[in-house]
């Protein structure tokens, strides 16, 4: 008989009676882990392992320094593909499998836990949700479902995957909701103040020049609603940096007023940009990225380009003008 509880109008349900269902399990989430992605994982890995499951959480890159501090984090497993037996595979905070960067997942029993505009529902059970400000929101939700009780450690993951995708309660997407399941994260012993601390007192003293550099290089276009920024290698270099001190740089130009959008152009290799783009209110920067290969979120989006920089900043210009007067 079929069960009357799996039915595809309650994702949620049919995500805890497929998990309950099932004993092994492989987390994943998408390459160049970010606060919400770690935190993701961390949270069901802990949760299914109250339960008396077996966990491992497999991503292609490993977490940011910071996030190490975090319990569990130094477990994750770094591979390029997975080919461990399980019962099933959870992804978190992907649009696409192939954003998980890991070769192998097709061929498990995939459950798509996701918040990008654009998820291709790849999964057996697939629940997206575009209104949540992060995967974390998301998870919480399964594991309440499961009626596991919050932990510390649960507790402080899914904090951590609300403040960083929220770039610390500042974004859009922030509802009375997000403050609930921080006010249980907290009475279930997150810690506020001790994890801001750790994500945002971590400097290294290359990232601080490294920022000093970008924001000293800063233009503007579009009668200054629009900023470029830029990273070369050899930035880098005199700074004495590495890519992962430019994470959350970006950020720093929105925090002028008149600036409404911000494009920051990473050199990953002589004539190949990582772009990342970001936005105030309406303007649609996942348009923009989209364009180019690339996608994301409307006010945070990304794409890849290659070419010579005057020639890839002048394309990209083109668009963002565009969204900024849509
Ligand atoms: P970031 O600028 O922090 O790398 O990315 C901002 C947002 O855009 C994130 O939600 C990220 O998942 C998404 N994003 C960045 N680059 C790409 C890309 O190349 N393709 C897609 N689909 N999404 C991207
Ligand atoms: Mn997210």
């Amino acid at each position: 008989m079929k069960n009357p509880s799996i039915n595809s109008d309650d994702p949620v349900g049919q995500i805890r009676d497929a998990i309950l269902q099932r004993q092994t399990f492989l987390l994943t989430s998408h390459a160049r882990p970010d606060g919400d992605a770690v935190g993701c994982q961390l949270a069901m890995a802990y949760a299914l392992k109250a339960l008396g499951k077996s966990v491992r959480c497999v991503d292609k890159d490993p977490a940011p320094p910071p996030l190490m501090a975090f319990p569990g984090v130094e477990s994750i497993h770094v591979a390029d593909a997975a080919d461990d037996p399980a019962d099933a595979v959870i992804v978190m905070e992907c649009s696409d499998l192939t954003r998980t960067g890991v070769a192998g997942f097709e061929k498990y029993f995939i459950i798509n836990i996701d918040h990008h505009p654009g998820n291709s529902l790849y999964g057996a059970i697939n629940w997206f949700d575009g209104s949540a400000c992060a995967c974390g929101e998301m998870v919480f939700d399964v594991i309440d479902a499961l009626k596991v009780p919050l932990t510390p450690e649960i507790a402080t993951h899914i904090y951590v995957a609300i403040a960083t995708d929220t770039g610390g309660f500042h974004f859009g997407n922030i509802t009375a909701r997000t403050f609930e399941i921080c006010r249980r994260c907290a009475d279930a012993g997150a810690n506020p103040a001790a994890i801001a601390r750790i994500l945002y007192d971590s400097n290294t003293l290359g990232r601080l020049r490294l920022t000093g550099g970008v924001l000293h290089n800063l233009e503007l276009e579009a009668g200054g609603r629009l900023a470029l920024a830029n990273m070369s290698l050899q930035l880098l270099k005199d700074t004495g940096s590495t890519h992962e001190d430019s994470d959350g740089l970006i950020n720093l130009a929105l925090t002028v007023k008149q600036i409404e959008a911000v494009a920051f152009f990473k050199e990953i290799e002589p004539g190949v940009y990582r772009i990342s783009m970001r936005s105030k209110g309406d303007v649609d920067v996942n348009r923009v990225a989209r364009t180019f290969g690339g996608g994301g979120h409307k006010n945070a989006a990304g794409c890849s380009m290659a070419g010579a920089y005057a020639d890839v900043r002048a394309r990209l210009v083109a668009e963002l003008k565009g969204a900024l007067n849509a």
